[in-house]
């Protein structure tokens, strides 16, 4: 039996979170590779190590004092390192770390560093060995995970060890520079390497119980999910349940290993499972809720535009053209929407618009900012009748005006625009609907 176990922010951000963890791991003999993140908040206001080293990075590249910014992040390490009565010299890392200090300093370098620290420190309390990440992922040249030499590295260097821990988030180019994930990628560590070992389960271990409903953050305790499926899971957190990083779940499910949810501050809950199968006797039409805000919508309207061959390829070339990708393009007979994530739209949106009226000459454009996105996920939803009305007739009840309705062909979801302003209310509104 192998298990990988992967331990998010909160489980690691101080000493008493860390013994936590060893606890969990020495509990079960085939919890043997171990991947961590960098210490996360220990309280509402503090900081993430992660998001210090970033503010680190900012003020190095602008030439403005930094030392105290590193500071915390060394108090912080130094801290953890007393609390573990540890032996372990980390001034000797964090001096490295302060030698690279110049303006043109890596940022992804000095990002990894986080979990680079945690898990030398983790390593040495557990007497387990530590194997660095640039060693055994790797990124092509255009940025693509590079699959052939991560498999072959991960079997080489893991399996000579019995026991290990692996910082997360980050690997190495062809060049062997230190290249991260985006945000969250500790758990997209965690997945490759459960790919490629073949573990039997991919424990990713976080500060809930499992996955729920819907944002406990906006619902108020939300019904947990026992199981759920990889496909689902990529919807809800490609919309925002950033509970897993939506990129981790490809290489699981690629080698068919069922994740499990699990809670640090709660060892003896079972948490969410995730597999390729629903399991039945989960009655309940939707299986969750999630949803981002800060999109815009560009609408268009054009007598006969169903006619017109080559409309919609006209309006996409422009995005292509600005290199804007696009979430959603719901149309009707004569409109046609786009919606796009204002990430990507920085500062191009009237070049965009009056491209439009120059090469498919609407009769009408429209375009609606501050519109948030909510996506309704259950792989029962099409064979459930009525599940949209209640959608919609619940938020009706509260007022709330849908801007756009979008179903993809697999009907495991439902997307709805609805007003930033409205989108907590939404969320709560749906939710309520399903669980009365
Ligand atoms: P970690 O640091 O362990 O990787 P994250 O902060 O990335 O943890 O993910 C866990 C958090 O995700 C939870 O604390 C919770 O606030 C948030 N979250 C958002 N949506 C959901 C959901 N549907 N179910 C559970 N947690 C959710
Ligand atoms: N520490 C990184 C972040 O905050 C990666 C992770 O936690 O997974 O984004
Ligand atoms: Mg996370």
């Amino acid at each position: 039996m192998l298990k990988i176990s992967k331990f998010g922010g909160t489980s690691l951000s101080e000493g008493k979170q860390i013994k936590k963890v060893a606890q969990i791991i020495k509990m079960d003999n085939a919890r043997k590779y171990v991947v961590v993140s960098a210490p996360g908040k220990r309280w509402n206001e503090d900081n993430k190590i992660t998001d210090l080293l970033y503010l680190c990075h900012a003020h190095l590249k602008y030439n403005v004092p930094s030392g105290e910014i590193f500071n915390m992040i060394e108090e912080r390490y130094k801290s953890i390192i007393e609390e573990l009565n540890l032996d372990l010299n980390i001034q000797r890392y964090l001096d490295e770390i302060k030698s690279s200090f110049n303006k043109n300093i890596s940022i992804d370098y000095l990002a990894s560093r986080g979990e680079y620290l945690n898990a030398l420190i983790l390593a040495e309390y557990l007497g387990y060995d530590f194997i660095d990440s640039k060693d055994i992922i790797f990124f092509n040249m255009n940025g693509t995970l590079d699959e052939e030499k991560t498999e072959r590295l991960i079997k080489e260097k893991l399996n000579k060890t019995d026991r290990a821990v692996i910082p997360g988030f980050y690997g190495s180019t062809p060049l062997g520079e230190v290249k991260t994930f985006t945000r969250g990628g500790s758990d997209i560590t965690g997945a490759l390497i459960s790919r490629y070992l073949k573990a039997d389960i991919y424990e990713n271990w976080t500060d809930v119980s499992g996955f729920m409903m819907a944002d406990p953050r906006i619902v108020k305790n939300p019904k947990k999910i026992r199981n759920i499926t990889y496909q689902e899971l990529r919807e809800l957190s490609y919309m925002g349940a950033k509970v897993l990083h939506d990129e981790a779940i490809y290489p699981v499910r690629k080698a068919n290993i069922p994740i499990n949810i699990r809670n640090t501050n709660n060892p003896d809950d079972i948490g969410t499972i995730i597999t390729n199968e629903k399991k039945n006797g989960e009655n309940i039409a939707i299986t969750g809720i999630a949803g981002r805000k800060e999109f815009t919508v560009i609408g268009l309207q054009k007598f006969y535009m169903n006619n017109e061959v080559g409309f919609v390829k006209k309006l996409l070339s422009i995005l292509e053209m600005y290199d804007i990708t696009f979430e959603h393009i719901p149309s009707g007979i004569d409109t046609v929407s786009i919606v796009i994530d204002d990430e990507f739209l920085n500062g191009k949106l009237e070049k965009i618009i009056d491209k439009i009226e120059k090469s498919c000459e609407p009769d009408r454009i429209d375009v609606f900012k501050n519109i948030a996105l909510i996506a309704v996920v259950g792989q029962r939803m099409a064979y459930t009748p009525g599940v949209s009305s209640r959608i919609f007739g619940a938020l009706g009840k509260e007022g709330i005006n849908i801007r756009m309705i979008d179903q993809g062909s697999s009907e495991i979801n439902i997307i709805i625009g609805i007003e930033d302003k409205d989108f907590e209310k939404a969320i709560n509104s749906i939710y309520y609907e399903f669980n009365k």
